[in-house]
């Protein structure tokens, strides 16, 4: 028999009329077996619950007190959604009350697992509610799961939290339910029972480490979107949809700007061969699309999706007999990592090496998780230049803002001949420089470095061009 797990984030979360088109799904489908919930999204005119969270918790941190004014808001989301599906503002205030309990817990814990038991009650009063619903208002056989009493343990960092081995075998138990189970996504804890949750957009890693665990066929993750385009639809009118694409082509689209889940997500599911079906909440008769391990290639169509991503800079290091120097590329990434600067790309010459660096990595990394605060400071670019060259004694560092880089994914790439001749082609016939060119090992991906402009206009050239030359 088909064991689907499907999950619901914020966006589907934030409506009556979506919940209830959730609760049709599972009442037409009996394979439906366990619905994941992320918290409250955003509804009109109020924030999502689980920013709302993460600010009253700093608050009470600070100040002694959570704010009336944010519980106040945290409570109106879920009389918007839950009050015009019958749920009763008693109901719904008894399931608050929850919070409260959890905020009166601040002095038992340390600040980073009050944070996440904080920030992690949004799902929890989420899946409560929507549990309540589907059994009493709907009729379902349906049944909230608490994380923390079966055992849901993740280790590391409170606000980082990684599944361990010891969780799988618990979670694996949710298959034998007579019920729908209704889990909330994003909090577990560690194996003393306290608080931890992965990191944000985690319910997209619940769902998956629990399609992993009861061996599911399918993981569903219900969006408002048809499935994944193969370019970003703000740069491509009506750009096609992908009926299949393997982890792989979406993990190497991902990584460039493709926002299909959470980039973790996809790990356990692969690993264990469940496709993922991306399908829209609003349209659940059409196919979507399916995320698999292998699909069959059209020889007519090497490449699958195109990505761009705007905001980098491109630090260049030039020194005389750098191939000589054992030792050198090792120092180079030393520092970066000391400053917890991420690289994105890296290309080599004989005697320089250039490196591809997010803008956005220079800048106060007040939200990353386990960097130490005297870290937490914004960098100055060109001062982190000179640094270098003077670490590294190397002849020229140089920094270019402005760049951007355009991946063209494909596993049809492999081994097809002209693909590159095709998009350097188009580039040329617009007068766009190729700065950076990278193709995987794999085959599967080509990466372009291009100068862009502040408004991404060059980029967003490109990436029509190079889309018109492979899909129209
Ligand atoms: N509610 C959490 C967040 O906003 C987790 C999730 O929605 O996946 O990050």
């Amino acid at each position: 028999m088909e064991y689907i797990v499907s999950k619901f984030g914020g966006w589907a979360n934030a409506s009556s009329d979506n919940v209830k088109r959730a609760a049709d799904l599972f009442q037409s489908n009996p394979q439906r077996r366990i619905k994941i919930d992320s918290a409250v999204g955003k509804v009109d005119g109020l924030p999502k619950v689980t920013d709302l969270l993460v600010e009253g918790a700093e608050i009470a941190l600070k100040s002694g007190t959570f704010p009336d004014e944010i519980f106040n808001k945290i409570k109106l989301n879920h009389y918007f959604v839950f009050k015009p599906l019958g749920v009763t503002e008693k109901k719904i205030d008894e399931v608050l009350s929850i919070l409260s309990i959890h905020i009166s817990k601040k002095d038992q814990l340390s600040p980073d697992h009050f944070r996440a038991l904080i920030i992690g009650s949004g799902e929890e009063l989420f899946a409560r509610l929507d549990a309540f619903y589907l059994s009493e208002i709907r009729g379902l056989k349906a049944q909230f799961v608490d994380p923390k009493d079966i055992g849901h343990y993740l280790s590391g960092h409170p606000l980082n939290g990684r599944i361990t081995h010891e969780a799988y075998e618990n979670l694996a138990k949710l298959k034998d339910s007579d019920y729908i189970v209704v889990y909330p996504g994003f909090y577990g804890v560690d194996t003393s029972d306290k608080p931890m949750i992965y990191s944000r957009g985690g319910t997209d890693k619940t769902a998956a480490d629990i399609a992993k665990a009861v061996n599911a066929t399918m993981y569903e993750n219900w969006k408002d979107v048809d499935g994944i385009y193969s370019a970003d639809p703000r740069i491509i009118s009506n750009p096609e949809l992908m009926n299949e694409v393997t982890y792989k082509e979406i993990r190497e689209l991902s990584y460039i700007s493709f926002n299909v889940l959470h980039q973790e997500a996809m790990l356990p599911v692969m690993h264990a061969n469940i496709p993922i079906n991306i399908k829209n909440l609003h349209k659940p008769d059409s196919k979507g699309t399916l995320i698999v391990n292998d699909r069959e290639i059209n020889p007519k169509r090497p490449v699958i999706g195109i990505a761009g991503l705007k905001g980098l800079c491109s630090i260049n290091l030039e020194k005389c007999l750098m191939n000589e120097e054992v030792g050198f590329s090792d120092k180079v990434l030393s520092l970066f990592r000391e400053n917890r600067i991420s690289i994105e790309q890296i290309t080599t010459g004989i005697d320089s090496i250039g490196l591809l660096v997010k803008d956005s990595e220079f800048d106060e990394k007040s939200v990353h998780i386990g960097v130490s605060e005297s870290l937490r400071k914004p960098i100055d670019k060109d001062e982190f230049c000179h640094f270098l060259k003077k670490q590294l004694h190397a002849d020229k560092v140089q920094i270019r803002t402005d760049r951007t880089v355009i991946c063209i994914v494909g596993e049809g790439m492999r081994n097809h001949i002209g693909t590159l001749s095709k998009i350097s082609k188009v580039l040329s016939d617009a007068r766009i420089n190729i700065e950076i060119i990278d193709q995987g090992p794999s085959e599967r991906n080509i990466i372009i470095g291009i100068k862009d402009d502040s408004e991404g206009s060059v980029s967003k050239k490109a990436v029509q061009l190079i889309y018109n030359e492979f899909f129209s």
